[in-house]
């Protein structure tokens, strides 16, 4: 086929790309006269005497019957051909239908239509030219048919945050030809830019050195990916969100001292392992003192290794721990723990783990790796050492949702709380990632204190995109 067969969104995709002529054929399978003139369509798009200018589409009227209401184009019967151009300027896009006309035809009758529209709208070029790139379309007058302008403008959404979640619903919105400007936050990249390997993002590995990628390498090309589709990255940290449910443009992001206007808001500002804050604790980060057992537990098969914290992710980092390492000491700070009563039990059951209650990390031993903790005794403040290989702290996780604190509701530890994770009697909307304001959308460890994966924070981003892009075209 010398002509592309268009579907919906190739369609949005031109409106708002493309700036060329275009003949497009409304058909469908089951209509006869459709069937007879593709051959013909097929063939005037192979020599038709415009071919620099004009390009060919076919689409499905049974798929685009709302093409009528949407874009203006009367289709009374099929099959049925419009000359269009389309006028996307970066910003603005709009298109203009010029001729239109339907049935049968044939290849003269074709081309004298197309002649005649191009004679009259430039007079002085000769209608037998192959070549008119530059034609002069000033001159282009009301007489033809169907004159008509749609007016469209992208719609824009903003993406705070650029971890996993962040970018994940960039490239997927960026893909859907949404305006999408990341704000990437103090940390681009996010929570994985502060660690080294990651071997458990599928795809992300390379299987001649059987080697996972490095955490910001990853980061990097997620990036890259959502630039390369068009989403553009901001270095800031969003104060607040602005609401108007009566502005044509709904939200508007607070940029420290600026303001910027978006139809709709995805969340992906992630949250933030607590750490122990005691000195010396960053420059350990990766170098023995981790934050997440899942990640990188695996680096200490045969190790003696400690975690410290009393609720369950320390139960369960505990546990998971011992599948590698030789012993695991449990560090807590008091006698009583927080963890449910059946964690905890699992965790005394296991025989690598070995509870080192009423002690709390004041130090860590080691020069550029952790070798060990000194620990303050709570009830007799004696201080000890333990020689160890590695740390894992799980003291808990801060969601960063402070910026929209008093706006979005929020469980008892900050987490925001998206529709699919609420009580069904409490739903307000169909949409699972949605927040209970229309138009924020949620994603990632912002909402999620169970897995706290990459792969299911990029999984919450490409949630939360499709349900921003199906709810934008809904408020059309
Ligand atoms: P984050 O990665 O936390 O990103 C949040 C983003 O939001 C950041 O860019 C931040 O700058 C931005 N932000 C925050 N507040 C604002 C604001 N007000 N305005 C604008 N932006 C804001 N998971 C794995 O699957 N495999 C691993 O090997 C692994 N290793 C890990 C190692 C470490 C040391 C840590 C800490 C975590 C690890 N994880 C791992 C967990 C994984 O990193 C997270 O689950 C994942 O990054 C969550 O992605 P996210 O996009 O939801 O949030
Ligand atoms: P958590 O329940 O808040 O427990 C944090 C623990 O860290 C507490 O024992 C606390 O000690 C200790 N801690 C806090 N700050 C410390 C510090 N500076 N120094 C030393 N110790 C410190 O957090 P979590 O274990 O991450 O659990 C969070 C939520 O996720 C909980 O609701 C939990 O049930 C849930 N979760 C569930 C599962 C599961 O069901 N499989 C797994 C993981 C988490 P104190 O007790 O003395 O304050």
């Amino acid at each position: 086929m010398n002509y592309n067969t268009l579907e919906d969104k190739d369609f949005i995709n031109l409106i708002s790309t493309s700036s060329d002529y275009y003949v497009i054929m409304f058909g469908a399978s089951w209509c006869g006269p459709c069937q007879i003139m593709k051959p013909v369509y097929d063939e005037l798009a192979t020599s038709h005497k415009y071919q620099k200018l004009v390009k060919f589409v076919y689409l499905d009227r049974d798929t685009t019957r709302h093409y009528n209401q949407d874009y203006g184009f009367e289709i009374p019967t099929i099959p049925r051909f419009f000359l269009v151009k389309f006028e996307a300027n970066g910003i603005f896009s709009h298109f203009n239908i010029k001729i239109s006309f339907g049935g049968s035809q044939s290849l003269d009758s074709f081309n004298q239509k197309l002649d005649d529209y191009f004679s009259i709208s430039n007079p002085q070029k000769n209608a037998n030219t192959t070549e008119s790139p530059n034609i002069d379309f000033s001159e282009i007058t009301n007489t033809l048919t169907n004159m008509n302008t749609i007016t469209h403008k992208k719609p824009t959404v903003a993406i705070i945050g650029s971890g996993p979640s962040g970018l994940t619903a960039a490239i997927y919105t960026a893909r859907a030809e949404l305006e999408t400007t990341i704000y990437t936050g103090l940390e681009p990249g996010g929570q994985l830019t502060t660690t080294t390997e990651i071997e458990n993002f599928p795809g992300a590995w390379d299987a001649t050195t059987k080697a996972g990628m490095m955490g910001p390498d990853l980061m990097q090309l997620m990036q890259k990916q959502a630039e390369h589709f068009g989403a553009k990255s901001v270095l800031t940290e969003i104060r607040g969100i602005e609401i108007d449910d009566k502005a044509e443009t709904k939200f508007t992001l607070d940029i420290g001292g600026k303001k910027e206007k978006f139809d709709a808001v995805i969340i992906a500002s992630g949250a933030s392992a607590k750490y122990l804050g005691i000195a010396g604790e960053e420059k350990f980060v990766g170098k023995g003192y981790h934050t997440c057992a899942t990640c990188d537990g695996f680096f200490y098969r045969g190790k003696i290794i400690a975690v410290i914290g009393g609720g369950d992710s320390a139960m369960e980092e505990a546990n998971f721990l011992t599948k590698f390492a030789e012993k695991v000491y449990l560090i807590h700070r008091r006698e009583e723990f927080r963890a449910s009563k059946i964690m905890l039990e699992r965790a005394r059951e296991n025989p690598k783990i070995e509870f080192v209650l009423n002690k709390a990390p004041i130090d860590f031993m080691g020069d550029e790796e952790v070798t060990g903790l000194v620990l303050k005794d709570s009830i007799t403040s004696q201080t000890s050492e333990l020689n160890l290989d590695g740390v894992f702290v799980a003291i808990g996780h801060i969601p960063n949702t402070g910026f929209v604190k008093g706006q979005l509701s929020m469980d008892e530890t900050g987490y925001l709380i998206p529709q699919a994770k609420r009580p069904p009697e409490e739903r307000t909307s169909h949409y699972g990632t949605m927040s209970e304001i229309p138009g924020i959308f949620i994603a990632g460890d912002v909402e999620d204190k169970t897995y706290r994966q990459a792969i299911t924070a990029a999984g919450g981003g490409c949630k939360a995109a499709m349900d921003t892009e199906k709810w934008l075209a809904d408020q059309e």
